[in-house]
């Protein structure tokens, strides 16, 4: 008898997935034509399977729970954390910063 509790058909770093910030969730194209798919909120569960609601085919999704989880404490997903560094590094520094006016709307 086979032990496993999962039949798992592929696995995908999570890097390959789409995210939908609409939904929430990853997904990534099924065999049949639909989609594997997989909550935000699970992966920060820790949980790493997803499924095709179409045919039931399961991925395991491949990612760093522990740096994954931490970012998803502060509310910034990876992708968003990559582009918040590069935002960073191309804004230009103020150079009145100490002097600027803080101006209150009335
Ligand atoms: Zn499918």
């Amino acid at each position: 008898m086979a032990d496993e509790q999962y039949s798992i058909y592929d696995e995908v770093e999570i890097e390959d997935m789409t995210f939908d910030e609409t939904l929430q969730i990853y997904h990534y194209p099924c065999p049949c034509g639909d989609r594997f798919e997989i909550a935000l909120v699970d992966l920060a569960d820790g949980q790493d399977i997803a499924v095709c609601p179409s045919c039931s085919l399961m991925i395991r999704v491949i990612f760093d729970a522990v740096g994954f989880q931490n970012m998803n404490k502060g509310g910034i997903l990876p992708h968003e954390l990559e582009e918040l560094t590069h935002a960073q590094d191309n804004l230009p520094k103020p150079k009145d910063a100490s002097a600027a006016p803080v101006e209150v709307a009335a």
